[in-house]
């Protein structure tokens, strides 16, 4: 075994464009890398992990690969998403060569473990896990030549795998999936990163803002109240709610606030009214706890459905109690057909149209002073040039009846990410046969086949969505470019 094992890089890979402060991405600092920096700390005190972080949202593939060269990592744990996996296999491949184990992780891993330990040699280990920390743990103590913690025993939840080498053969090992509740720790993200994703926040939100905010990311809970039924471009590898202790979350904001001196959290909690009873939790801990985040300056974003703001009557009056001050609303298209064929599952007998329950979602935030972000997606199941002519006007109509609390609009092609329904629906249940499909050829295939627009008509759509939305809006159309 040699003796760098204990030295550990975590490592976001980027995107193949160039590295830049688009929408949320580099704006706030890596809670995934710091929660498995936490993780393998506090697992394996006894080999003096030292951890390096490089973030792909403000680093470069060619920066992180220079990172590698200097820090000498002897276990390189890569995180991948389908848009990020060819610059994470450059990295792979590089500390592969510079003698590293290579560990992929995060929702492309999830999907193709298989196929990636079939087809990537330079891979040691694959993690399918919603969240990584207890099998990165593992695999690092392993590396180390300790017992490790022997997989617990069956809970009942949906399981985490370890894929790793056998000889010639690909082993696994299975997990329980289950959240590990700890506080991260921001201390692993290097201080000058930490100062560049507040100065691309401020550069993007100081102005909604009553003074210059130090952004986190937190998250307490994962999973979406629509997750039996999810909309058809979520490609969320496990959307079953888990939910962490109340009290958890505001040790984790007490401790980044002290430490880290954050007072803008974004919690990433995939849509958070999925569960009324956790949000009157959190509320009922923050009151024992004597917490009084407006009083304190602590604000929150959070992700939220937009019927479920409108159907859980309370909910606008406990995000203020909570200081929520943004709101992240998947818009997702202004044609009441479309978001049906989307799946938003908005048919709560709310006595309104989808497209009006967005509408009003969104005016029920901006009146009670919060902002909101808005996001659509583009080329749906059924799309014709009139639907993207509705999803403009929508987009215009809130732009022009809202333009104080808009903070952010993002429009973005559909893109049937492997593990969402519109995969199964283009490829029914065939086994995937690749580790890389060709996401460009994929949306090529699906506006063929199943919308009446072409890609043109859909960046075109962008560019208008774009110009109504001023400096606050992105057009993600270079998403697998
Ligand atoms: S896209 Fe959002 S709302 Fe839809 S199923 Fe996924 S997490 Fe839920």
């Amino acid at each position: 075994m040699r003796d760098n094992r204990n030295r550990i890089m975590l490592v976001n890979a980027p995107s193949r464009r160039e590295v830049e402060a688009a929408g949320n991405a580099s704006c706030f600092p890596p809670l995934n890398l710091a929660s498995l920096a936490t993780a393998v700390k506090n697992a394996h005190s006894a080999i003096k992990p030292e951890i390096m972080i490089a973030d792909g949202s403000i680093h470069s593939t060619d920066e992180i690969k220079k990172k590698i060269d200097g820090f000498g990592p002897g276990i390189v744990g890569i995180g991948i998403l389908t848009p990020t996996y060819r610059e994470g296999r450059a990295i792979a491949q590089y500390a592969h060569e510079k003698g590293a184990k290579v560990v992929f992780g995060n929702d492309h891993a999830s999907i193709f473990a298989e196929q990636i330990m079939e087809n990537c040699s330079y891979v040691d280990y694959v993690v399918k896990a919603e969240e990584g920390g207890a099998p990165f743990s593992y695999i690092v103590g392993m590396e180390n030549g300790l017992p490790g913690m022997p997989p617990a025993q069956g809970n009942g939840g949906k399981r985490a795998k370890v894929f790793f080498r056998q000889g010639k053969s690909v082993a696994s090992l299975e997990f329980p999936e289950k959240r590990l509740v700890m506080v991260p720790d921001f201390g692993f993200v290097p201080k000058e990163d930490m100062s560049r994703y507040a100065e691309n926040y401020n550069k993007r939100y100081r102005r909604f803002h009553k003074r210059e905010r130090t952004p986190g990311l937190i998250n307490n809970a994962t999973g979406c109240s629509n997750g039996k039924h999810p909309c058809i471009y979520c490609g969320i590898y496990d959307l079953g709610l888990n939910l962490g202790p109340a009290e958890h979350f505001w040790k984790m904001v007490a401790n980044a606030n002290e430490k880290y001196g954050m007072d803008f959290f974004m919690e990433t909690y995939d849509n958070f009214l999925s569960s009324p009873r956790y949000v009157k939790a959190l509320l009922g801990a923050m009151d024992r706890a004597g917490i009084n985040p407006a009083e304190s300056g602590i604000e929150f974003e959070v992700y939220s459905r937009t019927d479920d703001i409108l159907a859980q009557k309370e909910s606008v009056e406990l995000f203020k109690k909570m200081n929520v001050t943004r709101v992240n609303f998947g818009v997702d298209s202004g044609d009441d057909r479309i978001l049906a064929a989307l799946g938003k599952n908005m048919d709560r007998h709310l006595g309104m149209r989808p497209s009006e329950i967005n509408y009003r979602a969104i005016e029920m935030v901006a009146n009670t002073g919060m902002t909101f972000q808005m996001s659509f997606v583009l080329g749906a199941r059924g799309e014709t040039q009139e639907s993207l002519g509705n999803t403009v006007e929508f987009a215009r109509a809130v732009a022009k009846n809202f333009p104080n609390a808009m903070a952010l609009v993002e429009a973005s092609e559909l893109a049937p990410l492997p593990n969402s329904p519109s995969w199964k629906i283009m490829h029914g249940n065939a086994p995937l046969e690749t580790d890389e499909p060709d996401m460009q050829a994929v949306v090529g295939e699906w506006l063929e086949r199943f919308t009446e627009v072409s890609m043109g008509m859909i960046d075109d759509a962008k560019a208008q969505i774009g110009k109504i939305a001023g400096e606050r809006g992105i057009a993600r159309n270079s998403f697998f470019g």
